[in-house]
């Protein structure tokens, strides 16, 4: 995720700050200030740490439930409406998806019930008084791990509640239309965020954006692996393709630039293994850099993504949703076709218009050097 700084690590996942958490963490400590001085501020500062703890012990309980079944997470990123942890995948099984959804909200509750505890009782009136720094701090921390178990208990996307709605509603009407009423209810409670963002705390305005979008972003992301479900990467590749060849000058990649309407070129060696990738922008980054009769390898993305031609699409599915051209290989590692945003869209298409489409086997002739 853009945007945002890595702080540490644990078990292996990186603990990352959104600059949106950052500016809420900023906006309650400088208020504070305002109101009472240097040490207001600091027991704000404390009061925020605290805050910022619990929230990754939440994403720790997604994380940690996600790994029993065998899902692994390699970042955390910490927003204002919460943490997002950036998991491989999700499991089918609904079922799962339930559980790991509400260890989450479950770890807010297990420590605002330890702090009650260990307070002995919490008057009500002061729990509501999260702002109050006259009030004890774990008093109003046991209140913001009830808010935060509360919050991501909405039903609606990207919140936990959501996910627990759809896999509470996929056994009846199947994943897609389940995401689709998860998200819409998402984008609705986006609505009214706003709204009341409008007449009171900006912030919320901040939040409302990132709801809308992360909850349109879970509907298009459910609808593209739905269509793209029991399809082989050979099924779905563009052949008719341009190629670089890794020898090439700028002055030819700008010429197979002009010829097509491509977006991203493969660049291949004489044995037609994929080198790396060239964008557009690469390539006119190059003529401003270089001379015209100069090599284009130097300004390739090393490392390209790959799959195999008989390789279910889903593999590539983060790397295209991401906006990534993934190479299609064959046995002998060489280049078969492209996999790019594109052609998912084009899938979707001829799904959405004949469910029942059989893919037909494709030519398997090779794509030529341009
Ligand atoms: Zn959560």
């Amino acid at each position: 995720m853009r945007w945002s700084v890595t702080i540490g690590s644990f078990k292996g996942t990186a603990v990352r700050i959104h600059v949106t958490f950052l500016l809420l963490l900023g906006w309650i400590g400088f208020e504070a200030y305002q109101r009472g001085g240097a040490i207001a501020a600091r027991d704000s500062v404390l009061f925020i740490v605290a805050i910022f703890f619990c929230v990754i012990l939440h994403e720790f309980g997604h994380i940690l439930t996600a790994r029993r079944y065998g899902i692994v997470s390699t970042e955390i990123t910490l927003l204002p409406i919460g943490g997002v942890a950036d998991m491989e995948r999700m499991p089918d099984k609904p079922g799962q998806e339930l559980l790991i959804a509400l260890a989450g909200p479950a770890v807010n509750l297990v420590i605002a019930v330890g702090l009650i505890l260990f307070l002995g009782a919490v008057d009500v009136s002061d729990v509501i008084k999260i702002g109050d720094p006259s009030v004890n701090l774990l008093k109003r921390l046991a209140a913001v791990n009830i808010f935060l178990a509360a919050f991501n208990l909405i039903p609606a996307f990207p919140m936990d509640g959501g996910r627990v709605l759809r896999a509470a509603l996929s056994n009846w009407l199947g994943k897609e239309r389940a995401t689709r009423i998860a998200a819409q209810i998402g984008q609705g409670f986006a609505f009214l965020l706003g709204f009341a963002g409008l007449f009171g705390n900006p912030l919320l305005l901040f939040i409302a954006i990132f709801v809308y979008v992360a909850a349109a972003g879970e509907a298009q992301m459910t609808s593209m692996s739905e269509a793209a479900r029991g399809l082989k990467a050979a099924d779905a590749m563009e052949t008719r393709i341009a190629l670089i060849e890794r020898g090439s000058t700028v002055r030819e990649a700008i010429d197979i630039l002009l010829a097509t309407s491509q977006d991203e070129f493969p660049v291949v060696d004489a044995s037609r293994r994929l080198s790396g990738f060239l964008s557009r922008s690469n390539i006119v980054e190059a003529l401003r850099g270089s001379e015209p009769g100069a090599p284009i390898a130097p300004f390739m993305r090393r490392e390209p993504a790959t799959i195999g031609a008989s390789d279910s699409i889903d593999a590539a599915m983060p790397k295209l949703t991401g906006g990534e051209a993934v190479g299609v290989i064959d046995a002998d590692g060489r280049l078969l076709g492209l996999l790019t945003r594109q052609s998912l869209a084009e899938i979707m298409m001829i799904r959405e218009a004949r469910p029942d489409w059989r893919f037909a086997p494709r030519d398997d002739s090779p794509p030529t050097v341009a």
